[in-house]
């Protein structure tokens, strides 16, 4: 019999590439998105698999799912720094309540739980590369507080899940990911560099760009999720890939490969700003045989057709 998933958010940028692997591994998919972030154009391709079924919900309030489920993936988040500080309360509420109400639902199932939590557990980390064991650098009443924090409340929920009722869960700390799907307004730094290069817009580079981040492409990604998923590890794992880029590198790439004639314009940097963000995934290479294939540059290439397109 397949095996059936529940994914919440799964209409989201990563979630929907989620969906579609899980299709094509021969699962049943259940995915539940409130369009908050979510975009149905998404799930389009496959809205009419036979094994695919999808249902508008909030997962902040009960979840009701009839009949059997197999993985209980939470990935249902405000991913992007413009969206969580538009909508701090939602954040809020989906990686708290809706962690809560997703864990309820995995225990009721029996099923096996996986949080997609975040490298900004880490805050503006003192410790580089980040491993697992570092507790981090968070600003809890900063204005990316309410992203940060519901995560780290969300892990420390899944942790006593797994502790008090031996449920089997799991943590992906997943750093910043990128390619075909994200929004051309998500206000990521990628998807914001390449709409503005497409445009011949000037490339909006906050601070002098000197601020670090790691980007894994996608497929990279939904292949280190499916792996930790079907693992046997309880505890988090770093998921990113480890080259590390500083803004202006990013955007140099970003014109090379688009051709754009874009300028570059210094914008203030946000508060809080992680200085530098760089995985350490010794553990993911050790527990599930995982590590990024798609360099950036490629990723690149991938990515700006789409959105061309
Ligand atoms: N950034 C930028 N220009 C933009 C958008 C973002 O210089 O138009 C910077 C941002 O200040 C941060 C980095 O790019 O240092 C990554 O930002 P993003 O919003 O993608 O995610 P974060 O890693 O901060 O969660």
């Amino acid at each position: 019999m397949k095996k059936s998933v529940l994914i919440t958010g799964g209409a989201g940028f990563i979630g929907s590439h989620l969906c579609e692997k899980l299709l094509n591994e021969g699962y049943t998919v259940i995915c539940l998105d409130n369009f908050i972030t979510g975009n149905l154009e998404n799930i389009k391709p496959f809205i009419r698999h036979k094994n695919f079924r999808f249902d508008v919900h909030n997962v902040s309030y009960y979840i009701d799912i009839p009949g059997r489920v197999d993985y209980v993936l939470h990935c249902a988040s405000l991913a992007s720094p413009v969206d969580y500080l538009d909508f701090p309360i939602q954040t809020l509420k989906v990686g708290s309540l809706g962690t809560h109400n997703a864990l309820g639902l995995a225990k009721k199932k029996k099923a096996v739980f996986l949080l997609f939590s975040t490298s900004e557990v880490y805050g503006d980390p003192l410790v580089h590369p980040q491993k697992e064991s570092y507790w981090g650098h968070v600003n809890c009443v900063g204005v990316r507080g309410c992203y940060d924090e519901s995560k780290r409340f969300a892990e420390a929920l899944t942790m006593a899940y797994h502790r008090v009722h031996s449920l089997d869960t799991k943590i992906a700390r997943i750093f910043n990911t990128y390619g075909p799907k994200m929004r051309a307004h998500d206000g990521r730094v990628v998807p914001n560099f390449i709409f503005q290069a497409l445009r011949n817009k000037p490339l909006t580079v906050y601070g002098k760009g000197r601020q670090t981040r790691s980007f894994c492409y996608i497929d990279d990604m939904v292949e280190g999720i499916y792996r930790l998923m079907l693992s046997k590890t309880n505890m988090p794992v770093n998921l990113g890939n480890p080259g590390e880029f500083t803004v202006m590198q990013l955007a140099k790439l970003v014109l090379k490969f688009s051709g754009s004639k874009s300028r570059i314009a210094f914008r203030p940097l946000p508060e809080d700003d992680p200085r530098q963000r760089r995985p350490d995934i010794s553990l993911a290479r050790k527990i599930i045989s995982w590590k990024p294939a798609i360099s950036l540059e490629e990723g690149l290439r991938r990515t700006i057709p789409w959105f061309k397109a």
